[in-house]
């Protein structure tokens, strides 16, 4: 498709996408009384109109039952948390057995790293990407040493080529065979915050199980950006956060994926607690352990209702609009921001460069040269929220849910401005 730098062409492009009314169904920020052009979806999803309702409804039915409410409320919360595991299946492409939501994110990887990062004295590395997320970082090392293991040992890396900005899968599996059978995990973050590519991960998993390792993916960035089927591609534990493009409020749940495969087995190891075991013995107060049957058998404490009460009114509406309009419309918008960055870069004579690379989802990072902090805080001033990495990158990400294409223009408009004041 061609597209053209235009407001009319934006809005006709508005005109025709079927997903332009959700837009309506957030609440945006406002700046000096102009609704903001929101690009930090990547980092926390606007708030959903309906959202406030469901936290309502939580509150309501604990000042009205109180104690009653975990079993007689609208919806009970002792089993509150089942009722986001079918949308999220659909969302990460897993059974619904396969998932439960618990935690947050990297407490979740630490708990499941209990389960399939168990170093043995031949196999106990942990392969990664270089530059992993920091706090995949700390819960790395952390674990590694947690085993005894010295970190600069037990952790390998895969590394960008010199002068290129992204990772190759062939080198990821090569960092794989070269491992071989010392590795005991390959654990990586499926969307990478920084240049926004997307890992062949059907590929990558293929590799690392077939050398013996154990493979799972932090999807802080994938679940609700990309198309994806863990379960098809026999991935063995994944984890995400839900605030990012999930929309389910600051710090929120976390939800986990395990292989069916690790169901119902009594020689997999995890760290217990009451909320994973069998429901209908939960309150029976039993010494032993009868470990649920689904994924929920990882569950530790009950449920934070409060927590999950958001991310059930976002995922209603994931559930109604689907995979498959979200993603068709991210294809679109990003290459439609792409296209306009590439019309105000000759206009400006060359003052930055995209360094995501094709197989990319919603996020397009770009190198600034030489302009810097300022601009970032010109767009700021000027209504566009955008976030800066160093050392000199800002992350764009326009949510399908919620940004439209005339967005995309006035921000480029915007950033033309910038660039030639700064
Ligand atoms: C956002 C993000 C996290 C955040 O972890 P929390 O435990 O939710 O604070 C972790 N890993 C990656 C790759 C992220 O992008």
């Amino acid at each position: 498709m061609s597209f053209q730098n235009t407001l009319e062409f934006a809005q006709k492009l508005d005109n025709e996408d079927s997903l332009g009314k959700y837009r309506d169904e957030f609440h945006f920020p406002k700046i000096e009384g102009k609704q903001v052009i929101y690009f930090t979806g990547n980092s926390l999803g606007l708030q959903p109109k309906s959202a406030q309702r469901f936290v309502n409804d939580i509150m309501t039915d604990w000042k009205d039952l109180a104690v009653e409410g975990h079993f007689h409320s609208d919806k009970p919360w002792w089993d509150y948390h089942e009722r986001l595991a079918e949308p999220l299946a659909k969302i990460v492409g897993a059974k619904p057995s396969e998932v439960t939501v618990m935690n947050t994110l990297s407490v979740n990887l630490h708990l499941l790293m209990v389960s399939f990062y168990k170093p043995t004295e031949k196999r106990f590395k942990i392969l990664c990407e270089e530059k992993a997320f920091p706090s995949d970082q700390y819960m790395l090392n952390s674990q590694v040493k947690f085993h005894g293991l010295d970190p600069d040992e037990a952790i390998v890396t895969v590394n960008k080529r010199a002068g290129e900005n992204f990772w190759r899968t062939e080198d990821v599996i090569a960092k794989i065979k070269e491992v071989g059978d010392e590795l005991a995990l390959v654990l990586i973050g499926g969307v990478n915050y920084y240049n926004g590519q997307v890992f062949d991960m059907e590929t990558i998993t293929k590799a690392g199980k077939q050398i013996g390792a154990n493979v799972g993916w932090d999807l802080a960035h994938g679940a609700g950006n990309i198309e994806l089927k863990l379960h098809e591609w026999d991935v063995d534990f994944a984890a995400w956060c839900s605030y990012k493009y999930m929309n389910s409020g600051p710090g929120n749940a976390s939800g986990v994926f395990i292989n069916e495969r690790y169901l119902n087995r009594k020689d997999i190891t995890r760290f217990e607690g009451w909320w994973g075991t069998k429901k209908e013995n939960r309150f029976l107060m039993k010494p032993e352990f009868e470990p649920m049957e689904n994924a929920d058998a990882w569950q530790i404490s009950n449920a934070p209702v409060l927590a999950l009460a958001p991310y059930l009114a976002s995922l209603e509406m994931f559930e109604e609009v689907g995979m498959d309009a979200i993603i068709a419309k991210r294809n679109k918008i990003v290459a439609y921001l792409e296209f306009v960055l590439h019309e105000i870069d000759d206009e400006v004579d060359d003052s930055f460069e995209i360094i995501t690379p094709q197989d990319r989802g919603c996020q397009l990072s770009v190198f600034l040269h030489g302009q810097g902090r300022s601009l970032f805080d010109y767009l700021m001033k000027n209504g566009v929220i955008t976030d800066w990495r160093e050392p000199n990158v800002i992350r764009l990400a326009p949510a399908p849910l919620y940004c439209s294409y005339e967005d995309m223009y006035r921000f480029g408009q915007i950033l033309k401005k910038g660039i030639l004041a700064n």
